[in-house]
């Protein structure tokens, strides 16, 4: 009896040691670079899904059952989330993840951040990205630091497996490289074009991939098209020879449309993230979606 209660309690040593790190990200991108990361030595979920727009997230009461039982929260931070996250993080009572926790990861503080404005910000600007652009996941070069920093993460909080770690995320980078190759030849033909697109969704993705994004559907980020400015839009497009309006999949289309169809040009829904639709499983597959319909948009709107 003593032997067997002896071989209990190490068998309980062994499950606790061998544990997974729960990881609970606020999308899907963020969860699909901490799976190449982590690989089976964690779980990871995703809060909000690819195809909702992540700064407008309907908070469920599932979403606090995962974030109760997390060891590590990661975000996308730049106030993204700050429409629904900051409650749900202080309803889990998870003391794990809770603001300046060890398990709370802004990812933001990693990354290159484009359209940080300068003087003060104010209401008029619009209604999101007051401390630049949140978007940021979309140029891989991004997505290898967010690599590089939850290689760090896994490893501080899961020291046993610190090797795996630092394995899986050179092998992300090596695929990440190849791809990378293979989606600037597809791009090159393409380079210099110039865009409009609905939302400031992709400053850091036209950056990488050489196109010029010359203005936005939104008068202001997070304010809905007016007539006034999607004349001038028009008006833009016809002067400097501009053919596709660059839309994410949960904007309302007819305004894109009817400026797309004024200009001859034509409109492309791309999407912005991780899950946005179906065959998008992992973030190589995301930015492989984007640049074979853009390529093949640009192809057809000459
Ligand atoms: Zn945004």
């Amino acid at each position: 009896m003593k032997r067997l209660i002896v071989a209990f309690i190490a068998a309980i040593g062994i499950c606790q040691a061998a544990a997974k790190l729960n990881v609970i990200s606020a999308t899907e991108d963020l969860a699909a670079i901490a799976g190449e990361v982590g690989g089976d030595r964690i779980t990871v979920e995703a809060i909000a899904r690819g195809y909702q727009d992540s700064h407008f997230v309907e908070p469920k009461p599932s979403f606090l059952l995962k974030l109760q039982k997390a060891d590590l929260l990661l975000l996308v931070g730049l106030q993204l989330e700050i429409g629904w996250l900051p409650p749900l993080i202080t309803q889990s009572r998870n003391s794990k993840i809770q603001v300046g926790a060890n398990g709370y990861l802004d990812m933001s503080q990693f990354c290159e951040i484009l359209e940080i404005p300068t003087g003060p910000v104010t209401r008029a600007q619009g209604d999101v990205h007051p401390l630049g652009n949140p978007h940021y996941w979309l140029n891989p070069e991004n997505g290898r630091r967010i690599a590089k920093a939850l290689q760090t993460k896994f490893s501080e909080l899961r020291p046993d497996d610190t090797a795996v770690f630092a394995q899986r995320e050179a092998d992300f980078e090596k695929r990440l490289t190849e791809a990378e190759k293979r989606w600037d030849a597809q791009m090159a033909p393409f380079r210099g074009r110039k865009v409009i697109t609905y939302h400031r969704s992709w400053p850091n993705f036209c950056e990488r991939f050489g196109l010029v994004v010359v203005d936005y559907v939104e008068p202001k980020p997070g304010i809905p098209p007016t007539p006034s400015h999607t004349l001038e839009l028009i008006n833009t497009m016809k002067r400097e020879n501009i053919k596709l309006v660059l839309v994410e999949p949960y904007f309302d289309l007819r305004a894109p449309n009817s400026i797309a169809q004024a200009v001859g040009g034509s409109v492309a829904v791309l999407m912005p993230s991780v899950g946005g639709v179906k065959e998008i499983t992992d973030y190589f597959k995301l930015f492989d979606y984007d640049i074979n319909l853009l390529t093949t948009t640009f192809a057809k709107v000459k």
